[in-house]
């Protein structure tokens, strides 16, 4: 049931070394088969909102460019694509290419980056926490897809990987209202395992980059591994076997529940022994899945508030067209009169889902997009100027 998981050793992100790393993993793992010349594959990196490359949230530039330039070898063309939790427009999306290093990597290699912002439903007749997805059109696009995930413990959700790296296929916003609904580990990773169902015809091969992993409290930790396999479960146990993890419960327990992992059985490794990368303390987050969305819903929005980009409406520059108004799915967005009798938007932040379309739809480019810390000052001081028009 198990796939073969190959591990190798990077002690930098150079780029020779990551392309060898990559030529030798394809090899042993025979990718051959099912990757072959012409074909357009999806590369799904992770690219987090609000995360640069430095941070060890992001899917490595110089880690996927290696990876598409052994695939341009083999005469494959790639398209990468991401979907980040709030936004997901052109703009946003031609941003984060820019700010992930993603673009200089397009102009490197024969390589797209998707601006295919369409949504498709794919029906899961066994999915545990979803009978039909709403996922990203660019996987009809290709014939294949590689999965370019992060090792990451996160606070809530407890150990990211393989798996749940595919999340990111789910579009923009919609995976705001998930998290919400699907706050505890146990639904959140069946989520991912029925995504993973969902698309595993297209799946071909899953790739850790494990070179700087997230330890608890997004503390960066260096783990020099480079880990592959045509599996993302089996991928994800050689990887929590590196971190000591206990497999009683989160993802591996719940694919194994559903009949798609052997916990059991030992994983074969090829590449470097993973003896050579064991980590005995890494530090784990403590899941408590007592707590929830639902519960902390405003000290999440808090931590949105203050770490998101957003957008602002200087009414001295609307012109009133009220586009945006109409435009904007949660009603965020109310034209109101000044003194003078002239209608400009105004944003009512409660209510603002961090979408931007407002940003890609005003004919007047006067939506600004601002930066999260800046936010608070600019946006007290259009809301005093506001207060003080409007008395
Ligand atoms: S104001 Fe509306 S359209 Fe603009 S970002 Fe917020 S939710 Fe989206
Ligand atoms: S679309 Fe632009 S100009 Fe029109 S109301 Fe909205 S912000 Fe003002």
């Amino acid at each position: 049931m198990s796939e073969l998981v190959s591990t190798k050793y990077v002690d930098s992100y150079d780029i020779n070394v990551l392309m060898d790393a990559f030529r030798e993993s394809f090899a042993s793992l025979n990718v051959f088969k099912t990757l072959k010349p012409k074909m357009k594959v999806l590369i799904k990196v992770n690219l987090p909102e609000s995360a640069n490359q430095d941070s060890g949230l992001v899917t490595n530039p110089l880690v996927t460019c290696a990876l598409i330039k052994v695939l341009n070898e083999m005469d494959i063309d790639c398209v990468i694509a991401d979907s980040p939790m709030r936004g997901y427009s052109i703009n946003k999306m031609d941003e984060l290419y820019f700010e992930t290093g993603m673009l200089s990597i397009a102009n490197q290699t024969k390589c797209e980056l998707n601006h295919n912002l369409k949504t498709f439903k794919i029906e899961i007749p066994n999915g545990v926490k979803a009978k039909s997805l709403e996922l990203l059109d660019v996987i009809n696009d290709v014939d294949a897809i590689i999965n370019v995930g992060k090792v990451k413990m996160d606070n809530r959700l407890g150990y990211l990987g393989a798996t749940t790296n595919l999340f990111g296929l789910v579009p923009g916003e919609i995976k705001y209202e998930i998290l919400n609904r699907l706050s505890k580990q146990k639904d959140f990773s069946n989520f991912c395992i029925d995504i993973a169902e969902a698309i595993k015809e297209k799946l071909v091969l899953n790739v850790l980059d494990a070179i700087v992993t997230l330890e608890k409290d997004y503390t960066q930790r260096l783990l020099y591994c480079i880990a592959i396999s045509k599996d993302p479960y089996s991928l994800d146990s050689v990887m929590q076997d590196i971190l000591s993890i206990n497999k009683s419960k989160g993802i591996l327990k719940e694919a194994e529940s559903r009949g798609l992992i052997d916990l059991s059985e030992q994983i074969k490794v090829v590449g470097d022994e993973i003896e050579k990368f064991k980590l005995e303390d890494f530090a784990l987050s403590e899941i408590d899945d007592s707590k929830n969305l639902h519960k902390n819903k405003r000290k999440l929005k808090k931590y949105f508030i203050d770490h998101q980009k957003r957008v602002a409406i200087d009414d001295k520059t609307c012109k009133g067209c009220g586009v945006c108004s109409k435009i904007c799915p949660t009603g965020a967005i109310v034209m109101k009169y000044d003194k003078n009798g002239e209608l400009y938007a105004h944003v009512d932040y409660s209510k603002c889902i961090f979408c931007f379309k407002c940003h890609t739809a005003c004919p007047y480019n006067v939506v600004e997009m601002i930066e999260p810390r800046k936010y608070k000052k600019t946006h007290n001081k259009i809301e005093k100027f506001n207060i003080e028009k409007n008395n």
